[in-house]
């Protein structure tokens, strides 16, 4: 090697030298109160064996090197950053690092010789003796945790390992290695402290509560756990969660969401299963899980909340319940049967086959209800409910759309709509046979009847609201054909079907228009002698022809619209009366006008009738005012005080449909009555039906001992007029002597008439 060349290698070995002093500054000399350290020592000694090597001195190097490896060995045990002593036999220090100087808080070289336990914590004395006499005794490594005790400031922990080595010159030592763990037990202090705290959390939380393990077993769980599940921890710490639960659980959805659902949202929300718990019973429960990351495990651990719900789902099931159910009859309400309507539609298009829609309405339900009361009429609704249902098969619907109207739906009826359409009307008459049996209500016996109207479905594009307005407008001809009926919807009513939406709107406009008529049927006495009309209204609509008063008169009576209609009837009647006045042949008429109870109970009413009467010079004695028994459902003191003031004027009454309604006999006695009208339906029947023959002979009976007269409508046949006449009835109305007929086409019948002349 050249000069020049050992020269430039020189320089760079220094470089390297003054870099690594500076970047590792030599430790200890302020720690260790001014002792020199051997890595001091160390650098400078380098510093020489650079300078020898390029004297090229070969023995002084191989001294030197041997020296650099001692140092490089005193560096280690020096400057290890944990304590290294050894203690002799008598447990006096021997030898110690700096890191034990700096543990112990005593320089090093005050060390030597001094007993190792004197540093050690009283309350940790004990634990260092033992630890040597076990060492001692079986000459195998112990350790321990303990505090040193500094001269000043708080007690230190270390962790101590010990071993004991025989030597030379000192026979069993025992070499300590001492590492500092302050810290490590103030975190575990830490951890200890939070895991109580969470302990406690736990606790306060109302719900059973469990924390699981990465795998899924049981690590803790609250008291409220043990005391709901009525289980010890001994059978629950450890377990696997799938154990615990129930057979009723689902596991292997559980183990999607735990195992699967869980790791990727860190959540899940809402799991119910239904468990059962001894003593007890089935209870819902809502499990709600969350994954955690645990710093004192390092490790996820998943909290898993177990809610009884029982009794909130009930709650919801029941709101649930009322929202799609008729509370009175338990019913499907018409929100849950349009949604089986929509479906069925569906279902009936894709399956090929035919449905049938009816919809039935109870007959004379408003006069049942306003005579009976609501309570007696909540019973027949419940009554008709159970009959309906027993009418129909498990895949039918029943469902109460409102009031009195009932919905029925029918599915699987068959391809062909004739057949479906057969079937139909097999379900409809059985529905009107079973309700026509008797129905008792507290002390009444009512044997009911419907209304039903029926339309199929199957065909593709058909709408709920359309099926819905067909089957209203072939129930409303079921009531037009005299109800206790059943009707199907066909094309005719189709044509019908647009305008009578229209219906409402249109009663307004009519009655502005002038499209309304009144009609007179007339009445006869015993020897078919006129003795008396009823005025009966007709609307001729100028797109949809004639509107029967069955379907209109409900409506104006909803609108409120009966009340100047009802005005405008009444002065008809009058006009009529005083013009007939005039006229030795029709001077004797009475003329009886239907009021219906909205009417009457106008508080105008009576005045209204009063100022009629005289404006138009009728004689108030001709007047006959038809009631029905809804009237009696407003105040029966009113009542009474109104038709006595119209009485007073000359007025007569007759209690129209008897026999339909409920009203107490008593009740009815106390009414200033001049007629009872035995209602047309009784009529109807009289030949056939035992029944109806009897509640005929009974409003006789009782019209007889009121001292009213008694009138029979909707006679059609002698045989029922001769009937009637045995059974003391000798006034009728009905087809037989005439159908209602405008005023020219009356006055000529009543002309032509021998009787009616008086006298
Ligand atoms: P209502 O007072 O019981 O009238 C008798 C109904 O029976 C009339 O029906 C009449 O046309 C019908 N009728 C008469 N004889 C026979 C018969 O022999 N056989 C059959 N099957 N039916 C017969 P209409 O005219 O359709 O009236 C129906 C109902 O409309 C009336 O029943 C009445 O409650 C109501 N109404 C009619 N006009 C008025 C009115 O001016 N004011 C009020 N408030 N209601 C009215
Ligand atoms: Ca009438
Ligand atoms: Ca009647």
């Amino acid at each position: 090697m050249t000069s020049s060349a050992l020269h430039t290698a020189a320089l760079r070995r220094r470089a390297e030298i003054l870099a690594w002093q500076e970047q590792s500054p030599p430790r200890g000399a302020a720690e260790t109160g001014g002792i020199d350290t051997p890595s001091q020592t160390l650098y400078e000694l380098r510093v020489h064996q650079i300078e020898l090597e390029m004297q090229n001195d070969e023995l002084r190097k191989f001294q030197l090197d041997r020296e650099v490896s001692r140092y490089y060995y005193v560096d280690f045990y020096d400057l290890a950053p944990v304590g290294f002593c050894t203690v002799d036999d008598k447990g006096a220090i021997l030898q110690a690092n700096l890191a034990t100087a700096k543990l112990l808080g005593v320089p090093r070289d005050q060390l030597i010789k001094q007993a190792f336990a004197r540093f050690i914590g009283l309350e940790d004395q004990d634990s260092y003796h033992l630890m040597r006499m076990r060492l001692l005794q079986t000459q195998e490594v112990q350790s321990c945790d303990l505090r040193l005790r500094q001269n000043k400031g708080e007690p230190l922990w270390v962790s101590l390992t010990v071993s004991a080595t025989l030597t030379a010159d000192h026979g069993l030592v025992m070499r300590i290695v001492l590492s500092e763990m302050t810290e490590r037990k103030r975190i575990e202090a830490e951890v200890l402290a939070a895991k109580e705290y969470a302990q406690n959390i736990v606790e306060t939380v109302r719900e059973p509560l469990l924390v699981l393990d990465a795998g899924l077993r049981v690590l803790s769980a609250n008291q409220c756990f043990y005391s709901t599940f009525q289980v010890l921890p001994g059978n629950t710490i450890g377990n696997y969660i799938y154990d615990l639960g129930d057979k009723q659980w689902d596991i292997p959805k559980l183990r999607l969401l735990l195992e699967d659902v869980l790791p990727k949202a860190c959540v899940f929300n809402g799991y119910e299963v239904e468990h059962e718990f001894p003593g007890v019973g089935r209870r819902t429960m809502l499990l709600n899980a969350r994954e955690i990351f645990r710093l004192d495990v390092g490790s996820k651990v998943i909290l898993l909340a177990i809610e009884d719900i029982t009794e909130r789902k009930l709650v919801q099931e029941q709101i649930q319940h009322l929202a799609y159910f008729d509370p009175l009859t338990d019913l499907p309400n018409r929100r849950l049967m349009l949604d089986r309507l929509q479906q069925a539609l569906l279902a009936s298009v894709r399956h090929r086959q035919r449905g049938a829609l009816m919809l039935m309405d109870l007959d004379n339900f408003k006069t049942l209800n306003d005579t009976l009361g609501h309570s007696q009429g909540d019973l027949m609704l419940q009554e008709v409910a159970a009959r309906l249902k027993a009418c129909l098969r498990d895949g039918d619907t029943v469902a109460r759309i409102g009031g009195d109207e009932f919905i029925v739906m029918l599915e699987d009826l068959g391809e062909s709509p004739l057949q479906a359409a057969t079937q139909a009307a097999m379900v409809g008459e059985k529905i009107l046979r079973r309700l026509s049996q008797v129905v008792e209500l507290g002390n009444f016996k009512h044997s009911g009847s419907a209304s039903i109207g029926i339309t199929l479905f199957g065909e593709a594009g058909e709408t709920a609201d359309e099926l819905l307005i067909r089957v209203d407008l072939a129930m409303y001809r079921a009531k037009d054909a005299g109800r206790n009926t059943l009707c199907f919807f066909d094309q005719q009513m189709h044509t019908d079907l647009t305008t009578r939406v229209l219906l409402e709107e249109d009663l307004r406009l009519a009655l502005q228009q002038h499209q309304f008529s009144v009609y007179y049927q007339a009445q006869v006495n015993a020897r078919s002698r006129i003795t008396g009309v009823e005025a009966l209204l007709r609307w001729q609509h100028p797109t949809r022809g004639w509107v029967s008063p069955v379907e209109f008169i409900p409506k104006a009576e909803k609108s409120g619209l009966i009340l100047p209609l009802g005005l405008w009837v009444l002065q008809v009647a009058c006009e009529q009366l005083a013009l007939w006045a005039m006229r030795p042949e029709t001077a004797h008429l009475t003329l009886a006008v239907n009021v219906s109870a909205r009417q009457f109970r106008d508080s105008d009413f009576v005045s209204q009738v009063l100022e009629t009467v005289h404006s138009s010079g009728a004689n108030a004695k001709l007047l006959k005012l038809e009631l029905t028994e809804s009237v009696l459902a407003a105040n029966v003191e009113d009542v009474i005080t109104k038709m006595k003031t119209l009485k007073a004027a000359g007025i007569s009454f007759s209690l129209d449909d008897f026999g339909t309604g409920y009203s107490s006999l008593s009740l009815i006695k106390r009414l200033p009555l001049d007629y009872l009208k035995i209602d047309q339906s009784f009529v109807h029947n009289i030949l056939l039906d035992p029944d109806d023959a009897a509640i005929a002979k009974m409003v006789i009976v009782l019209a007889h001992t009121m001292g009213v007269q008694v009138i029979a409508e909707g006679v059609e046949t002698m045989e029922q007029r001769d009937l009637l006449a045995t059974l003391g009835c000798h006034n009728y109305q009905g087809y037989l002597f005439g159908r209602p007929v405008p005023i020219e086409e009356f006055e000529a019948l009543v002309t032509l008439d021998p009787g009616s002349s008086p006298g």
